[in-house]
């Protein structure tokens, strides 16, 4: 038993059953409410206003049903079940006294049924209505309104019929009386079907296959294809609360996610950066279809890709894009557009690269006849909007920066394509290479080499990697181990498919770049340009710059990558790359480490440092600078305002250019106000140095007895005239290991008095007595922040050490 508590309770689960299907399945709905007078003509006109989004009009008719009680609820549960049957039968059984005295009541009583049997006639009827008389060439031309459905169009007839009292109700009871009974379901008619059957031939040949990105091969895609995290993309305030955020979906569950941006859009957009499998995720949607293992409530599925729509340069209509730009129906065509404008919920359409269509998103000029022509951008847009084939499903493709407000106006949900998952990358090389044991060597090596592992959540560098693989494992060399030695295979790979067979040496090598140095000059000049003009929000490293076999040069595919660690780059490389961002605005970090760099380019970063004003983060850990290129160094850090992290871990600066560095430091006051010491002038987070860390490459960090040397010199500096925040404005000092022994400790101490933002002072393996600790204890007593100081591994005896955790808890030892 439906009661109103109950039917409120199921309000929102009524509502997506209202929506979920199409227009059509709404208004069956009325037409059943309708017949059973549960609704007045009033209730019904309110309810069947053109341009109201679907979902407002469910909750409306869910009102309306209510304030007429249980009873009310009861017969909507039931006008849902109906409906949801009525259209999988192929005849309603219903019959009406074709002459009855109240004609215009009967067609309403019947109206289900009426709908049904006029449905595919409707044309012949609305002629032969205009020709008696009934109505005029202005109303049927209303009634035909291509954005009308043939039961649209019957539905509009009838209730015409209802408000003019002319003999028109009269007449349809009659006539409708005496038209065929549709003897099968619409898509049982021959030429849907015939049609339907090739149009899954065609995309099931046409989506068999991955070609790869060069070109050179063709996967079996049911072999190679592996899952992609698909992320939804709500908007603030306009989502109801998610399960789990973010949340994501399996492609199968594409169109099963309810609407969380505009519920009556039809539109769904995937967005990916370059390589991150869009395309390939259409492929298997459409492969899906055609193969008859998913996607089956669409009995038409339409691929597009944006790149070949935008050549079109002939007006066309959506018969034309359909019929022409993808198949075309051998059989009935009339027939069977006009079984797909009526059945517009059976049908898909995608469209693949947005990006790559000139023309963006536009809802200016609005078009809604499927049969007259526009240009190929109008017709789009509309498609996208709704204004064309409404109902029908679509899913866009694009990168983000296609993507603009407008065009999110018209989407019911976004997905963000996230690439491969950890567990993906290791199925996807184990589908690449399934030789024994060759697959088990590439993931063991990819782990090892974490640059090149965080590329490849990006499907299409995996690809490249596994690529690069199978390339070095035919020529016997090793794995490839960093980015550029990955670029330089990918390139000679291009370069070798691009040339013609006879006009290259065979195989991969040296010959084969040296003899097209030109060109890898001018792609490694469109790089840099690239990267100075920062092209991406994240400054790169090294830019993949990719073209097609096919057309060399005309499809660049640059892809940054987020740091220049690991890579032999050697001081020429790093001067050239100074040079450049000193140009580029959004540049404020470089990640260096791990390199080929010498003394050599001290003169570069050092006026780099000096000269750019906004940089953030200089790491060169691990390079063979030594005290002469620390003093260069320190002389750009001298005019340097703004540098928080510096790098310098696994150098041989030594005591000299520690101390250089402690000097720059120490200059390093201009926007500091020195005249006015006290703490509380302080800016909150202090600009300058922010990070201490001589154990990571991370920070400032310089081992042994320089880094003694620097710490002191630094603090002192400060003690002088200033607290210590300048350096301890961060939370954390790693200070592990740095010979700072009590003279050291006796400084920070004083610093520590003052200091109200570090919470964890690390001092272990100090060589630090009970008198340094006494010192500490001191500064302790004035200070509430921190909360813990490591003192583990220096030189106090057990008695020390239990006397010293007795006064302050605080000390770790
Ligand atoms: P996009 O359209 O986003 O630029 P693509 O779909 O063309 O990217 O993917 C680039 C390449 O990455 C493909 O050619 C294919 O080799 C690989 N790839 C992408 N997605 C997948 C996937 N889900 N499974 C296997 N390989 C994939």
């Amino acid at each position: 038993m439906c009661t109103q508590d109950a039917f409120q309770a199921q309000r929102s689960q009524l509502v997506g059953l209202l929506v979920s299907g199409s227009l059509e399945g709404f208004e069956s709905v009325l037409d059943w409410l309708l017949s059973w007078e549960v609704l007045s003509w009033e209730d019904y006109e309110g309810l069947s206003l053109p341009g109201q989004p679907l979902s407002r009009l469910a909750r409306r008719l869910l009102d309306t049903v209510w304030n007429k009680g249980t009873w009310g609820c009861e017969q909507l549960v039931a006008a849902v079940r109906e409906a949801q049957t009525d259209c999988q039968a192929p005849e309603l059984s219903s019959c009406w006294d074709p002459h009855s005295p109240h004609p215009a009541r009967d067609l309403q009583s019947h109206r289900p049924a009426i709908v049904r049997r006029l449905y595919s006639h409707v044309e012949g009827v609305l002629d032969l209505a205009w020709e008696h008389g009934f109505i005029s060439q202005y109303e049927c031309d209303e009634i035909r309104l291509p954005i009308f459905t043939s039961s649209q169009r019957a539905r509009r007839l009838l209730d015409l019929a209802t408000v003019k009292a002319n003999g028109l109700a009269a007449f349809l009871l009659r006539h409708v009386q005496e038209l065929p009974v549709p003897l099968a379901l619409p898509f049982e008619d021959t030429a849907c079907k015939k049609y339907m059957s090739k149009l899954r031939s065609t995309i099931s040949a046409q989506s068999r296959f991955l070609s790869t990105y060069d070109g050179a091969e063709n996967l079996c895609l049911e072999e190679i294809y592996t899952e992609n995290v698909l992320e939804i993309r709500t908007e603030a305030g306009l989502a109801e609360p998610l399960q789990k955020s973010p949340a994501t979906l399996g492609l199968k569950e594409l169109f099963s996610s309810p609407g969380r941006l505009t519920d009556d859009a039809d539109t769904l957009l995937v967005v990916g950066e370059a390589g991150s499998g869009k395309s390939t995720l259409l492929q298997r949607l459409h492969l899906l279809w055609a193969s008859g293992s998913d996607f089956q409530e669409f009995l038409f599925v339409f691929p597009f890709s944006c790149r070949q729509l935008q050549c079109v340069a002939k007006p066309l209509s959506v018969r034309t894009l359909l019929f022409e730009h993808c198949c075309w129906p051998d059989l009935g065509q009339q027939d069977v557009f006009q079984f797909l404008l009526d059945h517009p919920n059976r049908v898909l359409l995608t469209f693949d690269g947005f990006d790559e269509f000139r023309f963006r998103f536009s809802d200016r000029e609005r078009h809604c006849s499927p049969t007259d022509p526009t240009s190929v951008q109008t017709l789009l847009c509309n498609l996208l909007q709704g204004n064309l084939l409404k109902n029908a499903r679509k899913v866009l493709t694009s990168r983000p920066a296609a993507v603009s407000a407008l065009l999110r106006k018209c989407l019911r949900l976004e997905l963000c394509l996230k690439g491969f998952s950890e567990e993906g990358i290791e199925l996807y090389l184990r589908k690449c290479h399934r030789e024994p044991g060759v697959a088990d060597r590439l993931v063991r090596l990819l782990k090892a080499t974490s640059a090149l592992h965080g590329l490849c959540h990006l499907p299409v560098v995996s690809w490249m990697v596994s690529r690069c693989h199978r390339e070095l494992l035919w020529c016997g060399g090793g794995s490839p181990k960093t980015t550029t030695d990955l670029y330089l295979l990918i390139l000679q790979h291009f370069l070798l498919h691009a040339s013609p067979a006879d006009s290259v040496p065979c195989g991969l090598g040296s010959g084969l770049l040296r003899g097209r140095l030109p060109s890898l000059l001018r792609l490694g000049w469109l790089a840099v340009c690239g990267l100075g003009k920062c092209l991406k929000n994240l400054f790169g490293s090294l830019v993949y710059v990719i073209f097609l076999s096919s057309a060399p040069f005309s499809n660049l595919f640059i892809l940054p990558f987020v740091s220049l660690r690991d890579n032999n780059i050697s001081d020429r490389g790093v001067c050239k790359l100074a040079e450049h961002a000193m140009h580029c605005q959004q540049l404020q970090k470089l990640a260096l480490f791990n390199n080929k760099l010498t003394d050599g380019c001290a003169h570069s970063l050092a006026r780099l440092l000096a000269c750019k004003r906004n940089f953030l983060a200089l790491r060169l850990g691990n390079n063979h600078i030594t005290a002469a290129g620390a003093q260069v160094l320190a002389e750009g850090l001298r005019a340097n305002a703004s540098l928080q992290f510096l790098g310098l871990w696994g150098n041989k600066v030594g005591d000299e250019g520690a101390q250089a560095l402690a000097e720059a430091l120490g200059d390093h006051q201009s926007h500091w106000d020195i005249r006015n010491p006290g703490v509380n002038s302080l800016p909150e987070t202090p600009p300058g140095l922010k990070t201490l860390t001589p154990d990571s490459p991370f920070g400032f960090s310089i081992w042994g007895r320089g880094a003694r040397g620097l710490i002191l010199r630094a603090v002192i500096f400060r003690s002088k005239c200033y607290p210590i925040n300048r350096i301890f404005s961060l939370v954390l000092a790693s200070l592990e290991e740095n010979h700072l022994q009590d003279e050291g400790v006796c400084s920070l101490a004083k610093g520590l008095e003052r200091n109200s933002s570090l919470k964890v002072l690390k001092l272990s393996n100090n060589y630090i007595t009970y008198l340094g600790a006494e010192a500490l204890l001191r500064a302790l007593e004035r200070n509430d922040t921190i909360l813990e100081v490591w003192l583990r591994g220096n030189t106090f005896s057990p008695e020390e050490i239990e006397r010293l955790g007795q006064r302050d808890t605080r000390l770790l030892l």
